[in-house]
């Protein structure tokens, strides 16, 4: 039974600048058997060779095309709801080239929308200038709503934080594309040519990776090397199809065994002879 993947990174392949063990293996065995996959960021900073070039350097043999980040999801959304539309951006790199490269035009002045990702160079200006925007009538997007994320030196605010700041100034929900949003997921499995019931999602967190998945209707993969401990899955009214201390502790065989649940048709109920 063929099928793919998305595999989440921060807490399922690495951490932080260390790879979690076994995480080499599972990739390489992936590529070996030509099984379609695709790493999934909500971080919007960085462009797709950009994360490419760290999984490389940390030991993963990828290729640009194996990177599917929300800021790509953002730019494919915005492309086929306004084609060749303008952006007043609030980000970095990998946002804004996600925009160029889906036919949007970045301005300083009436955009479409106001386009939010994170990055480390947000200014008090630039949350003035949106916030005029979308009083004036530009629509609010958010890459993803994420609150806070995880760095070597402990957590920084995300995305999400800074749209929570518009939102409360401009009384305007975003809305938002990335995961758990069901937008985000769709298109990463077209991206890899396969309906969501053939895909398995492998995530550490609960509330975007597993959510995203279990409302789209794919398989789901919940690993215990990053943002949720066992403890914590009580408070949720849904769970993953299957639970593994690590990346390197998911054997293939799991995972076919789901792809092929994906295909698997209830037989019919036996008839009762008659006596
Ligand atoms: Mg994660």
């Amino acid at each position: 039974m063929n099928g793919g993947l998305l595999l989440d990174m921060d807490g399922v392949i690495y951490r932080g600048s260390e790879l979690i063990e076994g995480a080499a293996v599972f990739v390489r065995t992936l590529i070996e058997h030509d099984v379609p996959f695709r790493f999934l960021t909500n971080n919007s900073q960085r462009t797709r060779r950009d994360v490419a070039t760290k999984l490389r350097r940390l030991g993963l043999p990828v290729e640009d095309h194996h990177i599917y980040t929300c800021s790509m999801a953002t730019a494919r959304f915005l492309s086929r709801q306004t084609p060749g539309g303008t952006a007043y951006c609030i980000g970095e790199g990998g946002l804004m080239t996600a925009l160029h490269h889906n036919g949007f035009s970045i301005v300083d002045k009436d955009p479409d929308y106001v386009v939010v990702g994170e990055g480390r160079t947000l200014s008090f200006e630039q949350i003035e200038t949106a916030l005029r925007m979308i009083l004036a009538g530009a629509r609010l997007v958010a890459t993803n709503l994420d609150p806070n994320c995880p760095t070597d030196k402990g957590m920084r605010p995300g995305c999400g934080a800074t749209v929570a700041m518009l939102e409360t100034a401009s009384g305007v929900k975003a809305f938002s594309v990335g995961k758990p949003s069901p937008w985000m997921l769709s298109d990463a499995c077209s991206d890899i040519g396969l309906p969501p019931e053939r895909v398995v999602m492998v995530g550490d967190t609960m509330t975007t990776d597993i959510l995203g998945a279990v409302q789209l209707g794919l398989h789901s993969v919940l690993v215990l090397t990053g943002s949720t401990r066992p403890e914590d899955l009580g408070q949720y009214a849904y769970k993953p199809d299957l639970i593994v201390d690590s990346i390197g502790h998911l054997d293939f065989e799991s995972v076919a065994a789901l792809w092929g649940k994906g295909m698997r048709i209830s037989p019919e109920p036996e008839t009762v002879e008659a006596a």
